[in-house]
């Protein structure tokens, strides 16, 4: 069974115990899928106020992290310059604003190696130079900007580490989340119980249910409750497109769809 290892720099290293014990991360961890080690940057600082900032050169806002200590902390994990390195195994990643978006496409690349080290950034940001040297990407989780890099580390450990095979239950239940890979036989015709989920193809995922079956006047779905499975998942996949078109509605440029699909689309004004 492959183990992945996530390390994590920060100057905020209590801040991962709770995002650490709980549910999916938590049993990924205790069943040895997962490993993740948190470090804190100041213990890479030498001075006596363990400085790990300074002021930004070219004036201007706010403090910069300095690159000597996370140099130290990255080395002291074992792991070399980026052009030392092989990126299909082992990658360096920066948190940043402005990082390459982070989705589940990269969600699914990342699980596919064994180690990964996170850096986050606080104040104004990180040395350009440990981004250079050291990162093979800069990622950013939403175009917004946070206060630190902690949060958008734990989504991508959070992310990735579902996908990592074995941590959930069911080895399919991942692939037919939204924007779930492309799945061929999602829009109909499949036999067998319908899956869970249903957002394959690049869209969203449809709306669940579970009971009561009436619930402050609003009713589950009359065609849930019969046993029908091709018609749940035709209905299942006319709800996912539906929300995907009315929140997502760039999603469906780049979705894998049937011609069903899209007329389904057309009828409700969608003119991709
Ligand atoms: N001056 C920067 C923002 C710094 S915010 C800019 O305008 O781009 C401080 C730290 O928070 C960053 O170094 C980064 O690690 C983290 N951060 C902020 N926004 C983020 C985002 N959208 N995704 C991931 N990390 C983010």
């Amino acid at each position: 069974m492959g183990i992945m290892r996530f390390d994590l720099i920060t100057i905020f290293p209590e801040f991962f115990s709770s995002v650490l014990a709980h549910g999916v991360l938590r049993r990924a961890i205790a069943a040895g899928l997962v490993e993740v080690q948190v470090h804190d940057l100041r213990a890479f600082a030498h001075d006596r106020h363990r400085t790990v900032d300074d002021r930004p050169f070219g004036g201007g806002e706010g403090m910069v992290l300095k690159p000597e200590p996370l140099a130290e902390a990255i080395e002291a994990l074992g792991l070399p310059a980026r052009t030392e390195r092989d990126s299909a195994h082992e990658q360096v990643i920066l948190l940043s604003a402005q990082g390459a978006r982070f989705t589940q496409a990269v969600a699914r690349d990342l699980a596919d190696l064994e180690r990964i080290v996170l850096i986050c950034g606080r104040y104004e940001g990180v040395d350009e130079r440990v981004n250079q040297l050291f990162c093979d990407r800069e990622l950013s989780i939403g175009d917004y900007v946070l206060s630190g890099g902690e949060l958008g580390a734990a989504v991508v450990i959070d992310a990735t580490a579902r996908l990592v095979p074995g941590v959930l239950g069911n080895e399919a239940s991942s692939e037919f989340e939204s924007f779930g890979p492309a799945d061929p036989g999602a829009a109909s015709g499949r036999d067998g119980p319908p899956r869970s989920t249903h957002g394959a193809g690049g869209i969203l995922d449809y709306p669940h249910y579970t009971r009561p079956a009436e619930f402050r006047g609003l009713a589950v779905p009359e065609v849930l409750a019969q046993g029908d499975h091709a018609v749940i998942r035709r209905w299942r996949r006319q709800r996912a497109l539906e929300k995907t078109l009315r929140n997502r509605p760039d999603l469906l440029a780049a979705a894998s769809l049937a011609e069903e699909d899209r007329a389904f689309l057309r009828s409700l004004g969608w003119n991709g």
